[in-house]
């Protein structure tokens, strides 16, 4: 951070709604358990994205892996971490040898079931499993292992035009996906099948986006548009993140997302600024904090 001279006289609050939901709060829980008796935890991706919060589980031995890599891994302990993963994952680890601490969020787990049990019905009448959520992110590769890659992956509308409407559909939302998007992707979905002479009742859309997320966004308008500032604390990886930087951002045009304190500048504040920190799912609390504490010395 850049020093000055002249006090900026700016207040601070931190969204006391923000930090961990409470799925990233059970597996960091998890994780530092075991960790509290033994020196290596494999964990199969990032347990968040957040690289200030990865350094400080790396110290206490926790050690992030890919997929490749537990194809080659033996005889040791591995965290699936709130994401989940693909059956196929559970079979690498049996074949060698992997103990698994599962952190899946039980909404995650919820999800997964509910596309298996869906394909099961659908697949008999020639049907398709829509899934809205952005292609190769861990937790749709999650989903759409359950079905073996028998689903299409729906990121933007466009991508509906290669479904058959004249068959049953089913869609399911990736858990962090933004509420209005998915409002508009079923919207065109309908459309299409009554475009294609199909019926309406042969549609069913879920509505799987995690409550921990779709809450957030009604919130962070009102926290936005309340401060004249806000700064946005997220991972750049992170998919909630974007999501949720881009609610603040549609109320509040001084939005500024950053992921450490030294990204901050001096020059986004102006003298008596009101200043909102806020962050994304996988944003701990205590960095929040931290970013708050460095603004006060602006
Ligand atoms: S955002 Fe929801 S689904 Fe995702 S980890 Fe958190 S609680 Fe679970």
């Amino acid at each position: 951070m850049e020093k000055s001279e002249e006090k900026l006289n700016i207040t601070v609050d931190v969204d006391s709604k923000s930090g961990f939901c409470y799925g990233v709060v059970k597996a960091i829980r998890q994780a530092e358990n075991y960790l509290e008796k033994s020196d290596r935890l494999y964990s199969l991706g990032a347990i968040v994205h957040n690289n200030t919060e990865l350094s400080r589980l790396g110290e206490k031995g926790m050690e992030v892996i890919d997929h490749n890599r537990l194809g080659n891994l033996k005889d040791s302990v591995v965290f699936i971490r709130a994401h989940g993963e693909p059956p196929s994952t559970y079979d690498t680890a049996k074949g060698n040898n992997l103990r698994i601490i599962d952190c899946t969020c039980p909404v995650v787990l919820k999800l997964q079931q509910r596309i298996k049990e869906s394909h099961k019905l659908l697949s008999h009448k020639g049907g398709t499993i829509l899934i809205f959520g952005n292609r190769g992110h861990a937790e749709v590769n999650g989903l759409i292992g359950q079905v073996d890659g028998d689903a299409v992956i729906i990121e933007k509308i466009k991508d509906l035009d290669q479904v058959d409407y004249t068959k049953p559909v089913a869609i399911f939302s990736q858990t962090t996906k933004d509420p209005s998007e998915y409002a508009e992707v079923i919207a065109g979905i309908k459309e299409r099948i009554s475009a294609a002479g199909g019926n309406l009742n042969d549609f069913k859309s879920n509505n799987t986006i995690c409550r921990q997320v779709s809450s957030r966004h009604p919130h962070l308008k009102q926290f936005s548009a309340s401060h004249s500032v806000i700064l946005f604390v997220s991972g750049r990886e992170s998919s909630n993140g974007k999501v949720l930087f881009e609610t603040c951002e549609s109320v509040n045009k001084r939005c500024f997302k950053i992921e450490r304190a030294d990204e901050i500048k001096r020059e986004w504040f102006e003298h008596g600024d009101n200043v909102g920190i806020c962050g994304a799912t996988s944003t701990p609390m205590w960095l929040l904090e931290e970013i708050a504490a460095a603004l006060r010395e602006l």
